[in-house]
């Protein structure tokens, strides 16, 4: 069934976002997802704290080490400062530890909670919107970007807590020894603000094409394992493969240039460091020969400069890392931001069974009308069948009954009631269908019969089986019922598959069944088997038929002729005949089309002759 894409509020991407979106994005998750892992991540900043100082300590004592030890040759002293650099090393350990593992969990945490709160919300859009969104980028953006973002967030964060204390420790030690070192050690700070600015806006708009690459190839992987019987049948290995090589080769260019940037960040600091070192070596060095400073005085802030300028260069990493995490994040709110545009009406009445009418109904997909004031009645308990060329509007009539879609004007009445002031829910719940495709999962064939209702028995299961001629095959599988039926359906036959689907229906025993030529994709001999199931389905319920082969609906209590969007014809097969119109046409088209190929009555073009609108 083809539903039009109705729900997209925000096109997947966003155009482009600066750097200042970063705050909100990151103000978003930490609302929503972080804030109330609150205490943990205290008890984890007390942690890193306690990791951060400890390098503060460790240059701090260089100054003894080197002055009492070293120059004035102080034995005592050399034990106690070793006791106090092993104690620091094993507090660094511990508190190291803990802080890696409360930050990886809430990280681990906050992931799983997007992905399922992406689920959530992608349960409830319009049908329409999945025909917009390819699955695998709805897949990567729902796996693939909240992983990416939960590395990047957790290391950031572990980074962040710890090394801004380190670096707030060392800064001290450095300050303490001489304040106008401090200062000349950072004077290439102002020189390289602009570029490390343009570095995280290069690693944004990077990162950002490089998820983008990231959802082609998992939209193309997803489509060539779908397809991989016609891709084997019609030898297009070769075409594939090229072009799946061309869409890692765009993907591989887009990632190595947001790593480049953000290899780029440590270097700019290194650069930093350089003139850092320079200038404090000459003028310091000055100081110590001319006798002012004392070298333990001088060792130690080397040491706390150069161990400075390693969390630095972590913390440069960690902003192209934020930059990196906003990428994921825009796409995950772009996709989380869509809103359905087929809601429950906010005082939903209660729907029943009866009369089916299309009084007027308007449908466009876009600017493209499809359906023009149609209008037809289906009777209550009777099978009504929809007739007419491909592309005439006839699967749109179910998704609007349905309400996977809603008509932009006319109505559409259920027992007297519009379906768009009954609730979706209940609404469905009075519909059973059977497609084209039996939509199967891959687990055990009585698993999916269950799935049309799903506080069924097993007893119930078996005579629903029984009921649409499963057991018939299912009684010489050596699991019965409980056979598995690998992933789509893919170890049935065409045939068995729908009758899977026929069982599910009878189980759900709905009072409207819809049938979207359930038959179509058979051979004759399955297609006898699965119409005597219908047939029987079909009995005292309000069925609305698309029909494929026109032999099959000779018998329907009411054929509706659809063309060009309106219903043009309705009667029986018998009074559509006497007319000689469009159905008199179309059945004489098929009769002609089977004794040309051999197939008898009910053979038929594929689709509906004439076909006008191919899809
Ligand atoms: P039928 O079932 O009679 O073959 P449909 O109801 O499937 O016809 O389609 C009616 C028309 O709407 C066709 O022209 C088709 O191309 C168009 N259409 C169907 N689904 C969509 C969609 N999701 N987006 C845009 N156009 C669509």
């Amino acid at each position: 069934m083809d539903f039009g894409q109705t729900a997209p509020a925000r096109s997947s991407s966003t155009g482009y976002c600066g750097v200042s979106d970063t705050l909100p994005l990151l103000r978003r998750l930490w609302r929503d997802e972080v804030r109330r892992f609150l205490p943990v991540l205290l008890a984890a900043l007390i942690l890193m704290t306690l990791e951060g100082a400890t390098l503060g300590a460790m240059s701090y004592l260089v100054q003894p080490l080197f002055d009492e030890v070293f120059v004035a040759g102080n034995a005592t002293a050399v034990q106690g400062i070793a006791l106090a650099i092993a104690g620091i090393f094993t507090l660094r350990a511990v508190a190291g530890f803990g802080q890696r593992v409360l930050v990886m969990g809430v990280g681990l945490k906050v992931t799983t909670a997007l992905q399922t709160r992406a689920l959530d919300h992608l349960l409830d859009l319009d049908a329409g919107y999945f025909q917009a969104n390819a699955p695998g980028d709805l897949i990567e953006r729902v796996r693939g970007d909240t992983l990416a973002l939960q590395q990047t967030a957790s290391a950031a964060l572990m980074t962040v807590g710890r090394d801004a204390i380190s670096l707030v420790s060392l800064l001290a030690v450095m300050l303490w020894v001489d304040w106008r070192w401090a200062l000349i050690a950072f004077v290439g700070v102002p020189i390289l603000i602009l570029p490390l600015a343009l570095l995280q806006r290069w690693i944004r708009d990077t990162t950002r094409q490089a998820r983008g690459s990231a959802s082609l190839l998992s939209t193309r992987l997803d489509e060539i394992f779908h397809g991989m019987v016609s891709i084997k049948v019609n030898r297009l290995e070769d075409h594939e493969r090229a072009r799946f090589g061309r869409e890692v080769a765009g993907f591989l260019t887009a990632q190595i240039r947001s790593e480049t940037g953000k290899a780029a960040l440590p270097a700019v600091i290194d650069v930093i460091a350089a003139a850092g070192f320079l200038g404090v070596l000459l003028y310091g060095g000055a100081e110590i020969l001319a006798g002012e400073k004392t070298v333990g005085a001088f060792m130690s802030f080397f040491t706390a400069m150069a161990l400075l300028f390693d969390p630095l260069r972590r913390l440069s990493m960690v902003s192209g890392q934020v930059q990196a995490a906003a990428a994921s994040l825009e796409r995950i709110y772009a996709m989380l931001d869509v809103r359905a545009t087929v809601l429950p009406p906010a005082a939903p009445v209660p729907i029943a069974a009866g009369r089916l009418v299309f009084h007027d109904v308007d449908f466009a997909y876009g600017q493209e009308p499809v359906l023009q004031r149609l209008s037809f009645t289906a009777e209550a308990g009777q099978t009504t069948a929809l007739v007419g060329p491909s592309g005439a509007g006839k699967s749109t009539v179910f998704a609007l009954l349905t309400r996977l879609i809603d008509a932009k004007s006319g109505a559409i009445t259920i027992g007297g009631t519009d379906v768009a002031a009954a609730d979706p829910a209940d609404l469905r719940g009075l519909i059973a269908y059977v497609g084209q495709d039996a939509a199967l999962f891959d687990e055990t064939i009585a698993e999916n019969i269950r799935l049309g209702r799903l506080d069924a028995t097993m007893d119930e299961i078996c005579a629903a089986a029984a009921a649409a001629s499963v057991t018939a095959f299912t009684d010489a599988m050596a699991a019965g019922l409980g056979t598995r039926v690998g992933p789509r359906g893919a170890s049935l036959s065409g045939g068995q598959r729908q009758r899977v689907a026929i069982a599910r229906a009878v189980l759900r025993d709905a009072p409207i069944l819809l049938l979207d030529e359930p038959t179509s994709a058979l051979d004759t001999a399955s297609e006898r088997v699965v119409q005597a199931a219908l047939t029987d389905l079909a009995k005292g319920r309000t069925t609305l038929m698309i029909a494929h082969r026109l032999s099959t609906i000779r018998d329907a209590d009411k054929i509706v002729v659809i063309d060009r969007g309106g219903a043009v014809e309705s009667g029986s097969h018998d009074a559509l005949m006497a007319k000689g119109g469009l159905y008199a046409n179309l059945v004489a088209a098929q009769a002609s089309f089977g004794r040309q190929n051999g197939v008898g009555g009910s053979g038929s073009p594929p689709g509906h002759a004439p076909d006008r609108h191919p899809k």
